[in-house]
This record gives C-alpha cells, structure tokens and sequence, in this order.
C-alpha cells in the first residue's frame, strides 16, 4: 500500500475545524456571518448550556435552494466568490467555504432553508448527512448546532467554564450587533434575553443597548472622510475609560477587526487626556475600497492586511482629536436618539 493518501473528506473538514470552530463563540460568529451575508433584517440567536447544547440561529435572509444545500456543506463551496480577482474585492464577510463543513463536522446540524418556493431540512451529524426531507417554505435559514464537539472530546477538553464560554459569546454577538446596526439582532441565553437591537440602522441605539444609557451619553460622534476613506463612529469622554483596550472596536467595511495601528491612532487621538493604563470606549467604522484589504490572512478573517493602513491611522486620530476639543458635538450625541 502506498505510504502517502489523501484524507478523507471528514477528517480534512475536522481539520479545518480546528482552525475556524474553536469555541462556541467561534461558531456562533461563523453563522451570523452568513445570516448578515445572506441579507438578513433579522438574526435571532439562541443559546443553551453555553452553546454546548444549543446554538440556534434564525435569520430572514435570502435563504438557499433546496437544490445546493448539500453543496454549501461541501469543503470551499460557496456562492461569495468565483474566480481568482473576486479575492480583492470582497464585500461579504465569508468566502473561504468552511463553516458549514467544519462545523458540521464537529457537532449535529439541523439547517432549515427557504428562498421563499420550497423549503428543505437537511440533518448532519458529524459530518454525514443523516437526512434531507421537504420543509415549510418561509424564507430565511433556521440553522441548529447541537452537542458541539461531542466527537473531538479533545477540544471539548479546552472549553474554559460555562460562565467564561457565554461571556465569549456575549461578547461576540455585541461585535456583530456593533457591525450591523441596520440588522436586529436578539440573543437569549437559557432563556434568558441578554441583548435586543432595533435593527434601525443607528449606531449610537445599539452602543445604548450593549452598554446602557448612561454610558452612551458620554459618548462623542467622530466623522472624517478623505478621497477613498470613510471613518464614523463613537467615542467616549476622557472620563469615561476602561483598563483595557478591548473596549476599542474596530470595524473595517462591516468586518470587526484587530489592528494594532488603528488602535494606537484611536489612543493618540486621545493626546495627552487619558490617564496611564486607561483605554477609551470606542466604535470606529471605517469604509475603504475593498481592493485596498486583503482580508485572506487568517482563517477568522479578525486580522486583515490593508494597503493604506497609515492614510487611515491619520484620518482616525484626526477625526478623534478634532471631536474630543470640539464640546458642542457632545449634546448631538445625545440628541440624536
Ligand atoms: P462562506 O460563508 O465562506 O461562503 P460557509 O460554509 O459559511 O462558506 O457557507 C457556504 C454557503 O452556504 C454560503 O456561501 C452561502 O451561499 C450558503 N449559506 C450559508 N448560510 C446561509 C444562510 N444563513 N443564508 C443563506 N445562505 C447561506
Ligand atoms: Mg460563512
């Protein structure tokens, strides 16, 4: 027998988990992902037991034909991209085609889809189909992962507590919120309702519903554009800080992302106002043409090359420094609810 083989489609899509399904939290932002691309208007999500249990997640978005459902199961099947050139111009937020493989791969699904004609219910476990049968024809996709892990008890080995998993979760699913402002997101815990958006398309609402009113009422408006560059966003009072950077968001043409640069710009907009070791609360939206990003660096996409990263820093800091010595625009913040 030959030494080297291919490995079977499972194990390779198990794989490929490894690096996309880390945690609950990463499957649950893997699914809105697809839910905001499909054009969703509404994303409810459901948790049970941290998303061990249950993650569950209906959207009223375009849906899929009940014809290409399995393909979507399929390892790098997608609709997103097409052809070498798409890669530098990606608009939608998935394109690599492994979610639903992966995830698949290490739990029990349950999609329900509809483009609005038929509906389709397919059942996965591990990776296999188990069944496929002829669903109600509401538009929008119904996707249920359950017993996350239940075959790769390695990984079911390195969930940190259950407290620790939903906090991940939580705190995702306000990123997305974040993101998608025009999108009313519901996320319910146990029952439990933790996180409600309007879908209104206002930033500054979604910050009141993630942070609470009084928060947001210290928050400033920042606003700056040049030729190709596009920053809006919020950020907070000099007084109003937190010990930790992560309360800076960075959202990069509806992608939230990591970015040490622009994180530092967000800081020095600040000049000398905040005190050591205390971080801002902040929201940058910043939109660019896509051929300027190269968001095919890491599997997660959080990390993303961009060509003009120094125009942006500059642009950030400017539309910061200028908001923070400009008091005016403090009541329009509040104002604008
Ligand atoms: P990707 O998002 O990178 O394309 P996925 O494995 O996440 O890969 O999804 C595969 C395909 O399945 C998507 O390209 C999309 O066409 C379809 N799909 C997945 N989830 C949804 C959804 N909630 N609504 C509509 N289509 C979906
Ligand atoms: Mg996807």
């Amino acid at each position: 027998m030959a030494k080297i083989h291919e490995l079977p489609t499972i194990l390779a899509n198990q794989i490929a988990a490894g690096e996309v399904v880390e945690r609950p939290a990463s499957v649950v932002k893997e699914l809105v992902e697809n839910a905001i691309d499909a054009n969703s208007t509404e994303i409810n999500i459901t948790i049970e037991n941290s998303g061990l249990k249950l993650i569950k997640i209906v959207d009223d978005g375009d849906g899929i034909d009940p014809t290409e459902v399995k393909t979507a199961f399929l390892r790098h099947a997608t609709s997103k991209i097409s052809e070498q050139r798409d890669l530098f111009r990606v608009r939608s937020l998935g394109f690599r085609g492994e979610a639903l493989p992966s995830i698949s791969s290490v739990a029990k699904v349950r999609m329900q889809t509809s483009t609005g004609n038929e509906g389709v219910e397919v059942d996965y476990q591990g990776g296999k189909l188990v069944s496929e049968k002829p669903a109600e024809a509401r538009k929008g996709t119904t996707i249920e992962v359950s017993s996350l892990f239940y075959n790769t008890p390695a990984r079911l080995k390195y969930m940190s507590s259950p407290n620790t998993e939903l906090a991940r979760i939580s705190d995702m699913v306000n990123r997305l919120a974040v993101s998608h402002p025009e999108v009313a997101f519901s996320l319910t815990s146990n029952g439990k309702e933790l996180l409600r958006t309007s879908g209104r398309d206002n930033l500054l609402q979604v910050l009141g519903a993630i942070y609470g009113m009084k928060t947001v009422s210290k928050m400033v408006k920042i606003s700056a554009s040049d030729l190709d560059i596009q920053v809006n966003g919020y950020v907070s009072l000099p007084e109003l800080t937190r010990a930790s950077r992560n309360y800076i968001s960075l959202i990069l043409n509806g992608r939230y992302i990591k970015n040490f640069g622009l994180t530092k710009a967000v800081i020095s907009g600040y000049g000398s106002k905040l005190m050591i070791g205390r971080y801002p609360i902040s929201v940058i939206e910043v939109n660019v043409d896509p051929a300027l990003i190269d968001v095919n660096v890491h599997p997660t996409k959080q990390e993303v090359r961009i060509s003009n990263e120094t125009a942006i820093s500059r642009l950030v800091y400017q539309a910061i420094s200028t908001a923070l010595a400009d008091k005016r625009l403090i009541p329009d913040a509040a104002e604008s609810f």
